[in-house]
């Protein structure tokens, strides 16, 4: 893993210049951790900090929390929801006070035997507080390490979950553990978040496999949730004199072994003077077209794309395509040298999919 020494040191890096100031960092309390942590369990860090505060104000260490009486302490839980928590919370205290002479334990093992302190709370007081090696994996850490690594591996199994939390644990600067813990976990709330993340500003953005691979929407992968998905097709009936282009659909995506039209695909939307800046859209044209100098964001083409179809939608179980069909005329072939050649009045020749059947459909009408 030393090859994956870079991670710990971009993470760390990040974290200092981009980290929210919360009450709860940059200290080793081990008593105001954990409430956070139970805290932010349950509510977004904009609301649990009015909670924390006056929860912190009433009971300010774990005597003062041993001591209230539960009805006090439920008061103050009162609009954060999940009472059991706040009972654990003041029973947890109370064990403290009793076995442990009122000092917080300070190892992952005796703090898994406090009530109400499973693995993740247990690991994020270990490393923030006392700064043990514990990788804190939490939905933040499993988004950004399944798509760093695009690893298919299903985060909501017990299997993949010890999976993430040793790859966690491996990544780790040991000696900056707790450090560690929570730039990793402040990264994937901030910058790898759950929808359309702004890979192009990412400082791994040259490392990270599911964007390279375009397929950043598709992780982390869920077990037990379906993934519904968008996606944006450009096709291109490509005419070569009395010649049209297809190519077989191959690998484990939808349609496999079918024929369709050469394309280009995308998770977002792209308008033409993006598409024409894909490398997949500029490998179809090599010949027909310059490719952009180095400094320009344009892409010069003598090509006439003429828009057959537009945004045309196409709904399969887990995903909802629009498709964009174009059609042109090219005198150079190179390109596409791996695509099937035919005459077009052979393609009902060629098993192909129901979107491209409704596309042939309507360019007959
Ligand atoms: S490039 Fe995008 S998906 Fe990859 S780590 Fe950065 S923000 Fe997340």
């Amino acid at each position: 893993m030393e090859n994956y020494r870079f991670v710990g040191e971009k993470i760390l890096t990040w974290y200092q210049i981009h980290k929210r100031t919360l009450p709860w960092r940059n200290i080793t309390n081990p008593y105001k951790i954990w409430i956070s942590e139970v805290i932010l369990q349950q509510t977004r860090v904009v609301q649990g900090l009015e909670y924390y505060e006056r929860f912190i104000g009433r009971f300010p260490d774990v005597h003062t929390l041993a001591a209230a009486d539960e009805q006090d302490v439920l008061k103050y839980w009162q609009g954060l929801g999940y009472y059991s928590r706040a009972r654990n919370l003041h029973a947890a205290a109370r064990s403290i006070e009793t076995h442990f002479g009122g000092k917080f334990p300070e190892d992952y093992e005796s703090l898994l035997k406090l009530k109400g302190i499973g693995e993740y709370t247990a690991a994020a007081i270990a490393s923030f507080a006392f700064n043990h090696p514990c990788p804190v994996v939490d939905g933040n850490v499993f988004r950004f390490l399944s798509r760093l690594f695009a690893i298919e591996e299903p985060i909501d199994t017990s299997k993949g979950k010890k999976f993430f939390t040793e790859l966690a644990g491996r990544l780790m600067d040991r000696r900056q553990a707790g450090l560690f813990n929570q730039a990793i976990m402040e990264f994937g709330a901030l910058q790898c978040v759950p929808v359309s993340p702004d890979c192009g500003i990412c400082t791994f953005a040259s490392h990270c496999l599911a964007k390279m691979q375009g397929k950043v929407s598709e992780f982390p992968v869920k077990l037990n949730k379906p993934k519904t998905k968008e996606l944006y097709l450009y096709y291109f009936l490509i005419h070569s004199g009395e010649f049209i282009f297809l190519k077989k659909r191959e690998g484990k995506g939808i349609w496999q072994n079918l024929y369709e039209f050469p394309s280009v695909e995308s998770e977002i939307p792209l308008s033409f003077e993006d598409l024409v800046k894909r490398t997949d859209f500029q490998a179809l044209f090599p010949g027909n077209a310059s490719h952009p100098a180095p400094d320009s964001e344009t892409f010069d083409t003598s090509l006439i794309f003429k828009l057959l179809i537009k945004n045309y939608k196409h709904v399969l179980t887990h995903r909802i395509l629009y498709a964009d069909f174009y059609e042109v005329s090219v005198e150079n072939t190179l390109g596409l040298e791996e695509y099937k050649k035919i005459r077009q009045s052979e393609i009902g020749e060629y098993p192909i999919h129901r979107l491209m059947q409704s596309f042939l459909e309507k360019i007959m009408e």
